[in-house]
């Protein structure tokens, strides 16, 4: 057992106690920590403020605002901000299950009950940001969606029920495993997220009347580019690997912008038509052709009911 990294301390975050770290990016550190005036665990992203330039700044500032105004149980909620000279402080709903990426890499890949049951939160939480709240994530991948808690899965002959808002609390019962189950995901990290749509007209940001149509049809279809990710995120969880992949960044680049991919046998051999079609309606180059959230949302593989568990051998 490896002994356990000495904590750094933060001018600024006195009033917090940092057990852990869950994660890091090119200007932040996320520390799983105590907030010691209530006792209650928190996640908190520390921003090093002096490696910003002030438009990297002003996106931290934009990613609390965003943050601020979102409630909803598919998102990570945003506790309280605070800044030193130093630092940006970020006070977080605390993830403890971790990257949805981690998960993949151990289970190698869902069953199609499981990517259903995650998928749907992710989609809930992307209709509520652009149908509610005009936004557009702009970075949707498994490194930023995050567990609630450690999940349990099952194995492959236990039923998952399909997620249920009002059952949560008794979360998903598995026999042999009872409640708990892969719980609850999120999604975190609204550092490249925008506001698009004003939220009371669901019309452009500015002035409409004076507004080009090309701004217009691109914030129309700026929204479409969560859903690409949504296709990536999904066709990634049922097979273990990603959509599009080269170790040349330049082959890659073009696999993307033709939209070249495949559905690999084996791989994908025992997956459903269903589920194919879907990938297919959200890995489609042309965005005005790419399924919408709510066309995502009314697709027959989101309200397919579980398969049922094989005959007992
Ligand atoms: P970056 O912009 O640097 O990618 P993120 O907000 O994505 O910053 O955080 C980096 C990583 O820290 C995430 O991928 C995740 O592993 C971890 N993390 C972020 N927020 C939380 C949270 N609320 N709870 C637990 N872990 C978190
Ligand atoms: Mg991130």
């Amino acid at each position: 057992r490896e002994p356990k990294p000495k904590m750094p301390t933060y001018k600024g975050l006195e009033n917090f106690k940092l057990i852990d770290k869950m994660g890091d990016g090119a200007f932040s550190n996320v520390y799983k920590a105590i907030d010691l005036s209530s006792g209650k665990k928190v996640a908190v992203k520390v921003v090093r403020k002096f490696e910003l330039n002030a438009s990297q700044r002003a996106n931290i500032l934009k990613e609390v605002q965003i943050m601020r105004g979102t409630n909803h149980p598919a998102i990570v909620r945003l506790i309280s901000f605070s800044e030193s000279p130093e630092y940006y402080f970020l006070v977080l709903e605390l993830m403890e299950g971790g990257e949805l990426f981690h998960q993949i890499v151990k289970l190698t890949y869902f069953s199609e009950n499981l990517a259903r049951h995650v998928i749907l939160q992710v989609a809930q939480g992307i209709r509520y940001l652009h149908e509610e709240r005009g936004v557009v994530h702009r970075d949707i991948k498994p490194e930023n969606l995050l567990f609630e808690r450690i999940p349990i899965v099952p194995s492959k002959n236990q039923i998952l029920r399909p997620y249920d808002e009002e059952k949560e609390d008794e979360g998903e019962f598995i026999p042999g495993v009872g409640g708990g189950g892969i719980g609850r995901v999120k999604i975190a990290d609204f550092g490249l997220s925008k506001v698009v749509w004003n939220e009371e007209t669901m019309t452009p940001c500015g002035t409409v009347g004076y507004t080009a149509p090309e701004i217009v049809k691109d914030e129309r279809y700026s929204k479409s580019v969560d859903m690409w990710a949504l296709g990536c995120v999904l066709y990634t969880l049922l097979c273990g690997f990603p959509p599009f992949y080269d170790e040349s960044i330049n082959v890659l680049t073009e696999k993307v912008a033709r939209g070249y991919y495949t559905f690999l046998s084996p791989w994908w051999d025992d997956i459903s038509h269903s589920a194919k079609d879907l990938i297919q309606h959200l890995l489609c180059v042309d965005p005005a052709q790419r399924y919408t959230i709510d066309e995502f949302l009314a697709h027959p593989w989101c309200s397919a009911a579980p398969a049922p568990p094989p005959p007992p051998t």
